[in-house]
């Protein structure tokens, strides 16, 4: 970062313009416009070392994606921040912060249902310890020690794509808090009954089964005769049976709040 700054930016790699110092970035063989940098996926990770081939067939990528843009109707809508689209029809899905009328300059990638690998609804759960003011001894902790929760909600997909393997994306715009006692079945009582919460887990659990449905799903004429998004899953390893996201977990998966109550991992619904 430091060395973006002292540095003055030269041209593009890509797209040879004359690269500004805000919103450009170096890599290995040397500068990025800010401009080709917007184009990329936001599921891609723009690695220092990314070699201009990569970056180009990126970029290539992503035209082609914008040509696939009219042809997609997601006729199911999960709403939320991002909203998850389906378009049954195609046997395609999207996930974006933007209305189906902005995508154009969006650019969302559509992906085949046959790329979904896996799906997991998460709570992440972080605790901080709350102290009090004691005069002459500062800050100190309370007895029982309390704490303050926060948990996210996120979704998580893995897909079988050239250029990421992950969409994981947060549900809650900001994060859920409760504060109290370190007795994790009390905070999660709290949490549990908390509106914002509960939205935002019941749309993730709606959105897993969602896209577990669509993968599984027998596409129209029954027997798969192999186009290739429809085969672009095969050959890569699926945890877990058909259907069944966390197999190991319980015949019913469900969502996992990981963390709580030391490090265990708790399944709801
Ligand atoms: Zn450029």
């Amino acid at each position: 970062m430091t060395e973006e700054r002292r540095t003055k930016p030269g041209r593009c790699i890509l797209c040879g313009t004359e690269a500004a110092s805000f919103g450009s970035r170096t890599v290995a063989e040397g500068w990025l416009c800010g401009g080709c940098i917007e184009k990329m996926s936001p599921w891609y990770r723009l690695r220092q070392d990314a070699a201009p081939e990569e970056l180009r067939a990126h970029l290539a990528y992503r035209e082609e994606n914008r040509a696939r843009l009219p042809d997609f109707r997601p006729g199911v809508r999960l709403w939320r921040n991002p909203t998850l689209y389906l378009d049954d029809a195609r046997r395609q899905f999207a996930v974006s912060d933007a209305l189906t009328k902005d995508f154009p300059t969006e650019n969302p990638d559509i992906l085949e249902y046959g790329q979904i690998l896996q799906c997991d609804a998460e709570i992440e759960e972080r605790k901080t310890e709350l102290k009090r003011f004691s005069p002459g001894l500062g800050r100190i902790s309370y007895r029982p020690k309390r704490y303050q929760y926060r948990f996210h909600v996120w979704v998580r997909i893995l897909v079988d794509h050239p250029f990421f393997r992950e969409m994981r994306f947060r549900l809650n715009p900001r994060p859920l808090e409760v504060s109290g006692l370190d007795v994790a079945a009390s905070v999660l009582g709290k949490v549990v009954k908390d509106r914002d919460y509960q939205s935002c887990a019941q749309t993730a659990e709606k959105m897993r089964e969602a896209l577990l449905k669509a993968r599984d799903a027998v596409p129209n004429g029954g027997e798969n005769a192999g186009s290739p998004a429809q085969s672009a899953g095969r050959g890569s390893e699926r945890t877990g049976g058909r259907g069944n996201l966390r197999g190991g977990s319980g015949a019913r998966a469900g969502i996992t709040i990981e963390n709580v109550s030391a490090g265990n991992r708790k399944i709801l619904g």
